[in-house]
């Protein structure tokens, strides 16, 4: 079922490009059957529900499914994305084209997208699909996971500065896809919940300053000097942590820990591109940071 209509898709994209693509698929498909043959799909299911709303829910009526939805050109990774996300207890919708993605996501009105960067030229591609999502209100704060080609200029992935919550780069495992959608959604309750970047109490505290620099925590308002800066949420999230550790250092492990929700480390290069977009948005001069300084081999610690 899977493999049916991979040959005619394949066929339109180079040979390089297919390399890629069946080195994803593979990937993928080994994830997901393992998962079929190795775990029961109740179990399954109940686990990822219990681990997305939170534990001991057993006194809440069944919750509805979360829903994602997925906005990437290409068929056959659509078709393995939907049903792996479907084994594991999502309710996931599909386009295959940037406008057909805004209007899906209007319409349905998703908990979480997943889009892809490089979609059919022609169109409006991932990151103009990204700027409109957070320019209109009623998707401005829709979580979004942006999937990359590990070809894109790097240029262009440190271009995301659009708003993307995370990004994961092709190919990857449908085990990393998941424990970033966990993550993201994990991270989403706890700001719309709490309304604060991370666990701790201090409703008695709700403005963080540091030299000029504001941070409300009840409004999620930053200003610097006075003048007010726009942050995405997760660079809220990041300068809410730096804010509430001055002059701490922090390594690497535990920013992707209290940022990003991750509990491993692993290749990614995410807590980089974030602190670039901090630093764009608050330093005076972002290439010689004074605030938000390196601690080389370990992490960063806001000074200043
Ligand atoms: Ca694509």
């Amino acid at each position: 079922m899977v493999g049916a209509g991979l040959a005619p898709a394949l066929g339109l994209i180079s040979a390089e490009k297919k390399g890629k693509v069946d080195e994803f698929l593979a990937l993928m498909k080994a994830d997901i059957y393992n998962d079929l043959r190795n775990v029961s799909g109740c179990r399954r299911k109940r686990a990822m529900q219990q681990d997305t709303y939170g534990r001991g829910s057993q006194e809440k009526p069944a919750q509805p499914l979360l829903k994602v939805l997925v906005i990437e050109d290409e068929d056959n990774i659509v078709e393995l994305i939907k049903l792996g996300l479907r084994y594991e207890g999502f309710q996931v919708e599909s386009a295959s084209d940037g406008l057909q993605g805004l209007s899906a996501a209007q319409r349905i009105n998703p908990d979480m997208v997943i889009l892809d960067l490089g979609l059919q030229p022609g169109g409006i591609d991932g990151l103009e699909v990204c700027r409109r999502l957070r320019i209109n209100p009623t998707t401005q704060d829709l979580p979004i996971l942006m999937l990359t080609a590990r070809d894109e200029p790097r240029d262009r992935v440190l271009g995301l500065d659009t708003g993307a919550d995370d990004y994961l780069t092709k190919p990857f495992s449908f085990e990393e896809l998941v424990a970033r959608i966990r993550a993201i959604l994990r991270r989403q309750r706890r700001a719309s919940g709490s309304l604060r970047g991370d666990g701790t109490n201090g409703n008695d505290n709700q403005v963080l300053q540091f030299g000029d620099l504001r941070l409300n925590m009840a409004t999620r308002e930053v200003t610097r000097a006075g003048r007010l800066i726009e942050l995405t949420a997760t660079e809220y999230n990041l300068l809410h942590l730096f804010m509430s550790h001055p002059r701490q250092v922090l390594d690497r492990q535990t920013i992707l820990n209290r940022v990003w929700g991750y509990d491993f480390l692993g290749e990614t290069n995410i807590i980089e591109v974030y602190v670039r977009y901090l630093r764009e948005k608050i330093e005076d001069s972002p290439s010689t940071p004074r605030l938000i300084q390196t601690v080389r081999g370990v992490g960063y610690v806001l000074k200043g």
